[in-house]
Parts: C-alpha cells; sequence; structure tokens
C-alpha cells in the first residue's frame, strides 16, 4: 500500500514539475511520518524513501533512536525554545523557524555542541490567525537576523497554506513565498542561500510544484488518513 502510495505521489510529481517546465528531479519528498509507528515508516523506507517530517520533538526522537541512521529528520512542526536542544544532531532541517528568538535557542545549542544546523524560516504566507510563521513582509528582516548567528546556516523558507478542498486557492501563496525568496536570494548575503522552498502537502503539492516548491511535505498521500485526535 506505502508503496503503490509512494509511486503514485512521485509520478504526480514529476507530472507537475514537467507541466511547470522544469526538470523532473527538481523537488524532493519528504514522508511526513508524525503519529504513524515504526513499521510503517520502514515500509517507507524499504521503498527507498530516507527523509520523514516530524512535527512533534519527542516522537522525532523516539523515531530516531529506533530506525536507521541514515535516514534524515526534517522537524516541521511548531518548535518550543526548551526542545530545541534534542534536535541538534538528530534533526537535518528544522522548517519552522518563525521567531528570532527560536533561531539564537538553536544557535546557542548548535554552537555548545560544536554543531551546524541547517534551517527554514515559516512564513504565514496566509497571515491565518491560527497558524505560526513569521509575515511575508517581515520574513526577510528575520533570514538577515538569522543569519547573522554561528552555529546555523538559512537554506530557504517554508509554508503551510491554508486547508482548502480546491488547491487553486493556494496558488497565490506559494506564488508569493516564492517571489520573497528569489528577492532574498538577489540580495547575496552572507549565510543566505535560498535553494529550498518547502512548500505543498498532500492537498496541494502539486500546485506548490507548478509555483516552485522544491520540497513538499506528504503525510496522508503516503501513509493514509491520521485519525482527527492526532492531528
Ligand atoms: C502534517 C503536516 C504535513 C502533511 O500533511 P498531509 O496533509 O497529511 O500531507 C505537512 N506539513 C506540516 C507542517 C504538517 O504538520
Amino acid at each position: 500500500m506505502i508503496r503503490e502510495n509512494l509511486e503514485q505521489v512521485k509520478s504526480r510529481m514529476t507530472a507537475s514539475l514537467l507541466r511547470a517546465g522544469r526538470p523532473a528531479d527538481a523537488a524532493e519528498l519528504i514522508a511526513v511520518s508524525k503519529t504513524k509507528p515504526a513499521e510503517l515508516l520502514m515500509e517507507a523506507y524499504a521503498a527507498g524513501v530516507r527523509d520523514f517530517g516530524e512535527n512533534r520533538v519527542q516522537e522525532l526522537v523516539d523515531k530516531y533512536e529506533q530506525l536507521p541512521k541514515d535516514i534524515r529528520w526534517h522537524m516541521i512542526g511548531h518548535l518550543q525554545r526548551n526542545k530545541v536542544k534534542y534536535l541538534i544532531g538528530r534533526a537535518a532541517l528544522i522548517h519552522s523557524v518563525d521567531s528570532l528568538r527560536l533561531a539564537e535557542e538553536i544557535s546557542r545549542e548548535a554552537v555548545k555542541r560544536g554543531a551546524e544546523m541547517d534551517i527554514l524560516i515559516e512564513v504565514n504566507a496566509a497571515g491565518e490567525e491560527s497558524k505560526f510563521g513569521t509575515g511575508l513582509r517581515e520574513a526577510a528582516e528575520l533570514v538577515w537576523a538569522a543569519a547573522q548567528l554561528p552555529g546555523i546556516h538559512v537554506k530557504g523558507l517554508m509554508t503551510v497554506a491554508p486547508l482548502t478542498d480546491d488547491p487553486e486557492k493556494n496558488r497565490k501563496y506559494f506564488r508569493a513565498l516564492r517571489e520573497l525568496s528569489v528577492d532574498i536570494a538577489n540580495k547575496k548575503a552572507d549565510n543566505i542561500s535560498m535553494g529550498i522552498l518547502s512548500m505543498g502537502m498532500t492537498g496541494d503539492y502539486e500546485v506548490a510544484l507548478e509555483e516552485g516548491s522544491t520540497c513538499v511535505r506528504v503525510g496522508t498521500g503516503i501513509f493514509g488518513m491520521r485519525s482527527a485526535a492526532e492531528i
């Protein structure tokens, strides 16, 4: 089941990229495995998946301990500063940096451990009250400020678009994020790369890829539905 789902997601990804005139390998797939048991992750692993996304620190750490060490773990959920220390050396990329205080904490913990941490700045592109992320207007400033800190590298931007039945409605947000990343990249500042644009989930990854996503985060489309209580 997981293998078939993966094949389907990958072929739809390729079709979207080609439709947009982009190379078929221009984007990577992160399998969002939050709430799913290790056995299911191992099924995806056996089918070739090496990038997994989790939204809770404890769950990421538990799975990190249990599963093969060549997995790249992506922290995609809201992150509290007191939990940052558990991610250093375990997470390959933190997608959800939405404040300077959080970036400072990541920097502090990375330096303390002699590590380097790659991060994305999370942008609340639609300005939804219920969502985390810095505003579109404040994002560039946060990128600059975070890039000054030792032990961390800003690799791009991330957004979670509104939940909708019509993915076309999210196109404008994906486009705005892409434009912002191009603006920031054009300024060519030290320690800032805008190579990663993490956008698109099960409901809207095809539109996100058409608008320049380099990294889609797909959970339901690979592992099936999560129960309502699990988010
Ligand atoms: C849960 C989650 C996803 C995956 O959502 P699906 O709709 O199941 O694909 C992607 N990104 C973030 C930040 C999430 O929390």
